[in-house]
């Protein structure tokens, strides 16, 4: 039965992107909007990445993935809650680089994404000013002697000791408007057509809801699968996936951490390039990644991704995110070789002054034992080993499946808001760019 509350806009899914949608198209326009979340909402965020992980009903563990091709299969987690990635994040803040941009503005129709265009957006919402890319590359060994100067402590999603996720403050205000109501618990079955034009949601109850315009920000994994199962064929639908690829060496620490935020060093590295700009492609973090149980970890991650995967639907009607990370020789070449950097350094460092004595000697043990390894020996190890950071993008990619706007090619009324549109993954955490590229998205809806 269609519901009697027609209103202008329908969002569905409230994390990053929903929330950040919804926050500005309620104070740029007069619309009226209903936000439709899969999950519950949250009466305090854990700062702690761990801790909100571990807290029920706030995950949603029913996607599987494999990181490489033919590798083994493990459970993705996403968000599942109002606030979505930025409610349970590891709270890094950082906008994508310069260049990432400036690359995106050369595929087909997306001039409007050059640096110049959305650095604006990035201010408006306040996204730290910290670039990785201002940051000139460092000799990992010099780092790791100096005990990490001139590595950049990452900006976090945090203000007063407490995080800022994307269902805070702007979304109260959306609230007082009156013309927002806010649905959670309430998943999206599929999205209606009448013709050529997206015209109403049925959710899993069966019920319907009417709207001039429907936004899709499901993630970059369910978006995709949303739309499909709502009979969309777009060119391109659930493939051009990528995230990025890290391995982790984790250690308790050997004493306990001062408070309960999360600390994270990055050390760009330099790539094979020889531009004389900083060359941001190579990371390796040091984050005290669960606080309860004193867990810190060495973490190598690259950055400056080319390989791309995709969703394939599995026989029994599901979903499998198959990102075939370093499936580009590229990527692949660049991660042995950081990999062997960082194993060859952490090796001759002394690392028993940071983390438990057991956990030193073992580190220390499996980095000698990495670093002697041939390359066929450490792409095999790496095959193994590799898993993502959790920043799967590119689904519903503009300049593919949808428009420079976000809005889906030949449907009238229905738009992508969320980290499906991304035409290539950015060279940082992605959850900045996501709610500047949604926020984008609401003034384009505004403005339609
Ligand atoms: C564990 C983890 C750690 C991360 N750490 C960082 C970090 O430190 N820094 C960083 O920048 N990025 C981080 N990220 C990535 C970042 O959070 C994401 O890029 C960002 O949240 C993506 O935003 P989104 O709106 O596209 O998707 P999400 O934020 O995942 O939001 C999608 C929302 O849609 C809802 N939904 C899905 N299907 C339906 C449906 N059918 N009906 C209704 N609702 C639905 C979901 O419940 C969810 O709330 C992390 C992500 C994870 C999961």
């Amino acid at each position: 039965m269609m519901g009697a509350d027609k209103v202008d806009v329908i969002v569905v899914g409230g994390g990053t992107a929903g929330c950040s949608f919804v926050s500005h198209l309620c104070a740029v326009s007069d619309l009226s909007v209903s936000l439709y979340e899969a999950g519950s909402s949250f009466s305090s965020h854990p700062n702690n990445l761990f801790t909100s992980m571990a807290r029920s009903g706030v995950m949603d563990t029913s996607q599987t993935a494999t990181a490489v091709a033919n590798g083994d299969s493990y459970e993705y987690l996403q968000a599942q809650v109002l606030g979505g990635g930025s409610a349970v994040n590891g709270l890094i803040a950082l906008r994508g680089a310069i260049d990432d941009f400036n690359e995106w503005c050369e595929y087909d129709g997306l001039a409007d994404w050059s640096w110049e265009r959305v650095e604006p957006w990035f201010r408006m919402i306040g996204a730290p000013t910290t670039l990785l890319d201002e940051c000139a590359p460092q000799s990992l060994a010099r780092i790791l002697h100096d005990s990490w100067p001139g590595s950049l402590a990452v900006p976090l999603a945090v203000a007063h000791n407490a995080r800022q996720s994307a269902d805070g403050k702007r979304l109260d205000v959306a609230r007082e408007s009156g013309r927002l109501s806010i649905h959670t618990s309430a998943p999206v079955a599929r999205v209606l057509f009448t013709g050529s034009r997206a015209t109403a949601v049925e959710l899993a109850d069966g019920s319907r809801h009417e709207a001039r315009n429907i936004v899709i920000c499901a993630g970059a994994l369910r978006t995709p699968v949303l739309l499909g199962r709502s009979g969309v064929d777009a060119e391109g639908l659930g493939e051009n996936l990528q995230d990025h690829p890290n391995v982790m060496f984790a250690a308790r620490r050997r004493g306990p951490f001062n408070g309960d935020l999360p600390v994270t060093r990055y050390v760009p590295l330099k790539g094979d390039s020889d531009a004389d700009a900083p060359d941001v492609a190579h990371i390796l973090s040091y984050e005290q990644i669960d606080t309860d149980a004193h867990l810190g970890g060495i973490g190598v991650s690259l950055m400056d991704v080319h390989s791309r995967g995709s969703l394939v639907e599995l026989p029994d009607g599901g979903w499998k995110a198959e990102f075939r990370c370093l499936s580009d020789k590229r990527d692949l070449q660049t991660m042995v070789r950081v990999v062997r950097d960082a194993s060859t350094v952490l090796a001759s460092t002394n690392l028993s002054g940071t983390f438990d004595d057991n956990d030193a000697l073992r580190l220390a043990t499996d980095m000698q034992r990495i670093a002697a390894m041939t390359d066929q020996d450490l792409t095999e190890w790496l095959q193994r080993h590799v898993r993502t950071l959790s920043h799967a993008t590119g689904t519903c990619a503009m300049g593919t499946v949808c428009d420079a706007r976000g809005q889906v090619a030949d449907i009238d009324g229905l738009w992508v808001a969320d980290a499906s549109l991304m035409p290539r993954i950015v060279r940082a955490n992605t959850n900045e760019t996501v709610a500047m590229m949604a926020t984008r998205v609401a003034q384009f809806v505004a403005d339609a």
